[in-house]
């Protein structure tokens, strides 16, 4: 059986390829998209297990996409991990306004990745 899907918007090729690396390891199933724009189109059209957002990105930051993300029915479960480096006062608010669901701050800690997601899906599911 495959593992969970995760959505991963990412503008920086580097981290793409490290996630991608880190959660394969541990049978997750990764699509990334280098830009929100990308990364809405195939939203539309499937339901992965969790989000993990970036919120550097190019055109449309991460805020906005989360926000877009959020207005389609069939993600309304699904939940949508803020991923970034900034760490100013006020912005993991920022992202829980936006509608994320929680927030794993960079650099991203390759040993704790894996576990991390895993606990914000298994949090989603006691939810619904
Ligand atoms: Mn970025």
């Amino acid at each position: 059986m495959d593992g969970p899907v995760v959505l991963y918007i990412e503008d920086n090729a580097d981290n793409r390829m490290l996630v991608r690396r880190v959660l394969m390891a541990e049978d997750f199933v990764v699509v990334d998209c280098p830009d929100g724009q990308t990364g809405l189109a195939w939203a539309a059209e499937h339901t992965p297990t969790l989000i993990l957002m970036d919120i550097n990105l190019p055109e449309i930051d991460g805020y906005a996409v989360t926000a877009k993300l959020r207005d389609l029915p069939h993600l309304v479960r699904v939940p949508i991990i803020a991923l970034t480096a900034n760490v100013m006062k006020g912005d993991r608010e920022k992202t829980l306004a936006a509608g994320c669901d929680g927030y794993i701050q960079k650099p991203i800690d390759v040993d704790l990745l894996p576990r991390q997601i895993l606990r914000f899906i298994l949090e989603a599911q006691a939810r619904s």
